[in-house]
């Protein structure tokens, strides 16, 4: 039994994560920037499972469950650095959209329906903001979308490192993008890309430098899901989605230093 800890493990694909990891008997530590809201996405897993608070993006809540961790268990053998922001939270927030199920408010014929899909009738009728690129997207939201994504699991290694360093089989999971592999970068989506771009580079110089305290660091992509994050129009199930940190987190045997989708390595 590992002892793996999963940041925003309270909805999406982190869910899923600590959802197939739970049912495989592992100690899970759910981490929730909101204790109710992760209580109750926990109410149907096991009592191996561990509800606590973490914001990614503030440093006293990853050393209070450090504390915590070191008290209780006294090692981590996983960490999956899940949690991350999108651009559709900026979308929603500056839109005043209605948040469920990504549906706009309005009644205007041709634009009511999933964000996804009527983005460009929205562009065109001013009721979506227009397209923020390389060239024009707010410092502050590329900014905001850096602390959660490239800040916030960079100060999770340094913080749990120790806690690492006492298991015999130590890894770390950066949940990454394929929006971030270097061949593909364009203006579209500047701030998530270059965060997970970003992220892919601090996967590589993580796992070069602990491989000697023999930790396996890799990043993965888990494909276009459906959640919050990825809408309703995306192809993958959560299932599909969380399906390659488990077995990065789970299985005997696995590659480092490298970026997965799928269970197979990609281009970085
Ligand atoms: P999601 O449904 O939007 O869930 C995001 C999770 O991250 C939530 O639990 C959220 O907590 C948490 N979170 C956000 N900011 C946080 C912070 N500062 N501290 C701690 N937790 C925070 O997203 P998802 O689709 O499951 O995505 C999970 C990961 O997969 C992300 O890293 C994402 O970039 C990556 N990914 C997703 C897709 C996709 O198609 N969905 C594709 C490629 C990569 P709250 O509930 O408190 O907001």
């Amino acid at each position: 039994m590992k002892t793996i800890l999963v940041t925003g493990g309270n909805r999406g694909i982190g869910l899923e994560i600590c959802r197939q990891l739970d049912k495989l008997g592992h100690r899970v530590i759910m981490g929730t920037r909101d204790l109710e809201k992760g209580k109750k996405s926990a109410a149907a897993l096991s009592d191996n499972l561990w509800v606590k608070r973490i914001d990614v993006t503030d440093e006293s809540s990853m050393t209070e469950l450090k504390a915590w961790l070191s008290e209780k268990f006294g090692v981590l053998d996983v960490l999956i650095n899940n949690a991350g922001l999108g651009t559709s939270y900026f979308e929603l927030k500056e839109n005043n959209l209605a948040k469920v199920g990504y549906k706009f408010t309005s009644k205007i014929p041709g634009v009511s329906g999933i964000i996804k899909s009527a983005i460009p009738v929205a562009r065109k009728t001013g009721l979506l903001a227009p397209k923020k690129t390389t060239v024009n997207v707010p410092m502050n939201e590329v900014r905001e979308i850096m602390e959660t994504n490239f800040f916030g699991p960079w100060r999770m290694v340094q913080v749990f490192l120790p806690l690492l360093m006492k298991s015999d089989d130590a890894r770390i999971i950066n949940m990454s993008s394929g929006m971030g592999e270097l061949m593909g970068l364009d203006g579209n989506h500047p701030a998530y890309r270059i965060s997970k771009a970003s992220l892919n580079a601090l996967t590589i110089m993580l796992a070069r430098e602990l491989k000697e305290k023999r930790i396996c660091v890799n990043a993965m992509c888990p494909g276009w899901v459906r959640t919050d994050m990825g809408g309703p129009d995306a192809p993958r199930s959560v299932e599909e989605g969380a399906d390659t940190a488990v077995w990065l987190a789970a299985s005997d045997e696995i590659p480092c230093g490298k970026f997965f989708r799928d269970r197979n390595p990609i281009d970085w």
